[in-house]
């Protein structure tokens, strides 16, 4: 079983779209397949229509979430959200939120970027994203597209992560309130990257036992931002606090160069993420 928890599409930041994703996750050989757009739903019908016979799709979101440590730092993180309730209307009104701000956040990021004399605009990347919100992805491809940097690893590497001054801050959820949503909702909260240093700063050890305490299901172990001594801790971590640990992409097509199935989620922690209770099933064979 070849199985893949956390792809985006064109309903958030990826380059496919539902349906492509579908057809490229068949063409990868995978079995299994969580459509995780960031903070929406929006692709989940045109993948259910799209999903070929052999396919096993699994509904997910993954939610843009805060977490201010004891000591102050604003830590970004990311919870996945599989099998959730998506018509939930408390779920429905944060993403919203989220949406709109998302906009915001993007114009402010091109605006400090065109002060500085680099050649992108709102208008370019509007259109990059076309539908789906607004991410740091369409402004890197903006900046490939108009030659400022060769890919776009480059441009979160060099303009875009936190650690930079073209970075805007987001106005998330905080992770609790966000952990609590996810299972009033009927879902199974994961959380993506925990340990991806590369991103920014991570939040500690005692915030995901916390996290754990509060509803958290899973750690994300295998993850193309993890470097070797990241998996092993996150895996340890999921160990210790009795979370399971799984694997996965967080594909995005060309808007990252991690192909869909780079890494995999172990079949057993996928059957025992099937074992919890939740408010839909995945579709498939
Ligand atoms: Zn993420
Ligand atoms: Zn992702």
């Amino acid at each position: 079983m070849r199985i893949d928890l956390h792809a985006h599409s064109t309903a958030s930041d990826g380059t496919d779209t539902p349906a492509e994703l579908m057809a490229h996750a068949a063409a990868a050989g995978l079995d299994v397949v969580a459509l995780t757009d960031h903070d929406t739903t929006a692709g989940w019908d045109e993948a259910l229509a799209a999903r070929p016979a052999g396919l096993t799709l699994v509904p997910g979101v993954e939610f843009s979430c805060l977490r201010v440590e004891p000591d102050g730092r604003r830590i970004s993180l990311h919870l996945l959200a599989y099998l959730l309730d998506r018509n939930d209307t408390q779920l429905q009104a944060e993403w919203q939120r989220l949406r709109e701000t998302r906009r915001t956040r993007g114009r402010e990021m091109v605006e400090r970027l065109v002060a500085d004399g680099y050649p992108i605009s709102w208008a370019q990347v509007s259109t990059l994203a076309g539908a789906g919100s607004v991410g740091r992805p369409h402004l890197a491809r903006a900046l490939v597209e108009s030659g400022v940097v060769p890919d776009v690893d480059t441009a979160f590497r060099d303009l875009l992560s936190s650690r930079q001054r073209y970075y805007v801050r987001k106005a998330d959820t905080d992770v609790f309130a966000a952990l609590a949503l996810i299972r009033a909702a009927g879902g199974l909260p994961v959380f993506a990257h925990p340990l991806a240093h590369r991103r920014g700063p991570v939040v500690s050890d005692e915030t995901i036992a916390a996290m754990a305490a509060a509803g958290l299901v899973g750690l994300e172990v295998e993850h193309p931002d993890h470097e070797p001594d990241d998996r092993a801790h996150a895996a340890r971590l999921a160990r210790g606090l009795g979370l399971i640990g799984t694997g996965s992409s967080d594909y995005h097509g060309t808007n990252k160069t991690t192909p869909l199935g780079a890494r995999q989620t172990d079949p057993d922690a996928y059957e025992r993420l099937l074992a919890l209770p939740s408010a839909i099933r995945p579709t498939g064979p």
